[in-house]
């Protein structure tokens, strides 16, 4: 299973920007990537500067910056300077209603043009800004904004008559509204709201920003509640290093491209790649308003000449169920780089790309806590299919146990596993979990940010994950992680998805159990579950392999697409929930 995809030059459209690892991280500093990037006039460091301002008053005031995409609306292309403007007006109401630099800003919009536009100008003033999912419920809502001490919000209209309004006395904080017309024109005087867009026609399109500097707080950030509640996680100025450092070495980004990062800003990966990383980049981002649909989503990358996309594992596994069929309608001649995030990629999904893309799929790692991706697939050396990759310029990482007295001891031992750490001081890395110090301060020991991740090492520096810590199953002695168990069940044809989790049982600790879920044309039945369980044995051996498996239609996944093992496990055991307010198809 360990094959190993070799790069060779005759594979890539472009010189890479990273083809040298060893020497990459021995040359490089965070000080010559901050070199790299121009700062504030008088000093000082803020994101949108960086993305937005740098680029509007240069050479690229008239390029694309967004092309928006959706399905009863024409597309539409904001230039750098449209962007540096729109921010600007945003900016300056902000300061009107004055709102400053700290206080925190939220936004519950579809992947509408004023989202960014919001995201941008706050950082330009200095306020803080968490986007939401707009799928999410008026109790997600209302949490989250509470948690954040949230002082203003920028919503539509009719996402504010259905989750907020009704909730408003709820967030005390909340002194502004700022509403977005659903359609062409303003809004219709909904009470204790104001017209984004009347505001915004009044203000200058220029402005000077707020003095930030690279500790100065920039986003707030909630994780995903795979394992549990979600935390806020607090980001700085200061982050826009790595967005810049990683946007060249693991997405490989060149001003030609034509980039898709298909995450919605909700998830950390929305914003620090679906709306930093490219800008910084002076690259053209692609961005759909749409949900996803394998038809739709191939006809993007075909028509809009997609070079560079950026998609996550269950995106993936849904267009491989879809069926080879329908991609070999569609070329993509340009496409020359692929990458994904958020959960372990199966070896067979990597397979898959080379296929049927014709390109391997990159997997990185990386966290909401830490910023911007750590450990990746680069195009400086071979995939290892199942592997996320090597740590990155500038990051160092390493698998570590953590001893009794809160100290940790390395582990050096090549496939031996233990927890992945980061060495802590990477400029994105989190400042905090909101409100809760306690557990921020216990992440972090004798200087390794510890991520809560299971992973091993290999003897050539190739990282391997094996599950999250509360995950991982014991049974009789084994330690078993989820991820080789479904990557096993996914090699046969009939699997779309497969989660797995641990049943408590008397004899051994736990037994592994699978759900999955099959592809088209293949019937749940007696006969295809011996048939998986005796593949399972086979490729895993009798201790590893699943004693069960149950067939869903689909699994339950985080709104950033994650499989909820806890939700498969507490319904499994008729045990309570615990926090769904992230779960996809959720309140
Ligand atoms: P919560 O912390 O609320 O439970 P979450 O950890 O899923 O949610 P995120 O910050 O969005 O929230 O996700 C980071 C986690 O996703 C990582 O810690 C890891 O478990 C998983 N992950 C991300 N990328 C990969 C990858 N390439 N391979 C394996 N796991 C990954
Ligand atoms: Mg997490």
């Amino acid at each position: 299973m360990h094959n190993v995809i070799r790069k060779t030059d005759a594979d890539l459209l472009l010189t890479p920007n990273f083809s040298d690892y060893e020497g990459g991280r021995r040359h490089f500093s965070w000080e010559d990537e901050r070199q790299r990037l121009a700062g504030l006039p008088g000093g000082g460091l803020n994101i949108a500067f960086e993305a937005v301002e740098r680029h509007a008053s240069g050479a690229l005031r008239d390029k694309t910056a967004f092309r928006f995409l959706g399905r009863d609306v024409p597309a539409q292309d904001v230039s750098w300077g449209e962007l540096s403007r729109q921010t600007s007006r945003f900016a300056n109401v902000l300061r009107r209603l004055g709102v400053g630099k700290g206080e925190r800003l939220f936004v519950l919009a579809g992947r509408i043009p004023e989202l960014y536009v919001a995201v941008l100008g706050s950082l330009k003033n200095g306020t803080v800004v968490s986007p939401l999912f707009s799928a999410f419920g008026p109790e997600p809502i209302a949490t989250r904004v509470n948690l954040g001490a949230g002082r203003v919000l920028v919503t539509t209209e009719s996402l504010y008559l259905k989750k907020v309004s009704r909730w408003r006395d709820k967030m005390p904080t909340l002194e502004h509204v700022l509403l977005v017309a659903d359609e062409a024109g303003s809004t219709t005087a909904v009470s204790g709201t104001l017209d984004l867009a009347s505001l915004m026609a009044l203000e200058p399109d220029d402005f000077e920003l707020e003095a930030t500097g690279p500790e100065d707080m920039s986003l707030l950030h909630f994780t995903s509640g795979t394992t549990g509640t979600p935390k806020g996680a607090v980001h700085v100025h200061g982050a826009v290093l790595t967005h810049h450092a990683t946007g060249r070495f693991a997405l490989d980004l060149h001003r030609e491209d034509t980039y898709w990062c298909t995450a919605d800003p909700g998830w950390v990966t929305g914003t620090s790649y679906g709306i930093i990383a490219p800008l910084l980049h002076g690259v053209t981002s692609i961005i759909d308003r749409e949900e996803f649909d394998a038809e739709r989503w191939y006809g993007i990358l075909e028509q809009e000449m997609v070079s560079v996309w950026y998609t996550a594992p269950t995106a993936i596994r849904m267009l491989m169920k879809a069926g080879a069929e329908l991609a070999r309608r569609h070329r993509f001649p340009r496409l020359r780089f692929v990458a994904s995030v958020g959960e372990p990629l199966n070896p067979e999904a990597v397979w898959w790309g080379k296929e049927v893309l014709g390109l391997p799929i990159h997997d990185n790692w990386w966290q909401t806590e830490t910023g911007g991706i750590m450990i990746a697939n680069t195009p400086a050396f071979d995939i290892k299919p199942g592997s996320m990759g090597r740590p990155l310029p500038g990051v160092e990482a390493a698998i570590v146990e953590r001893q009794e007295d809160g100290s940790v001891k390395l582990v050096d031992t090549a496939g031996k596993e233990g927890e992945l750490a980061l060495k802590a001081g990477w400029p994105s890395m989190f400042r905090g979990y909101l409100h809760n110090e306690e557990r921020y301060r216990k992440c972090f020991a004798d200087g390794w940010y510890l991520t809560g991740d299971l992973a091993t090492r290999d003897e050539d520096g190739y990282f391997w994950f094996v599950g999250r810590s509360d995950d991982v199953i014991k049974s009789a002695g084994h330690l078993i992680g989820p991820f080789e168990v479904e990557s096993v069940l996914m090699e046969h044809p009939a699997v779309a998805e497969a989660g797995v989790i641990g049943k408590p049982d008397p004899m051994v600790g736990e037994v592994v159990k699978a759900f999955v879920s099959l592809k088209l044309g293949f019937e749940p039945g007696e006969p295809l579950r011996l048939e998986l369980l005796g593949h399972a044995r086979k490729r895993l051996g009798a201790a590893v392999a699943p004693k069960e498996i149950d067939f869903l239609p689909t699994l339950p996944r985080t709104r950033s697409g994650k499989i909820m093992r806890r939700l498969l496990k507490a319904r499994e055991l008729g045990l309570p929930e615990g926090d769904t307010s992230t779960l996809e198809g959720g309140a």
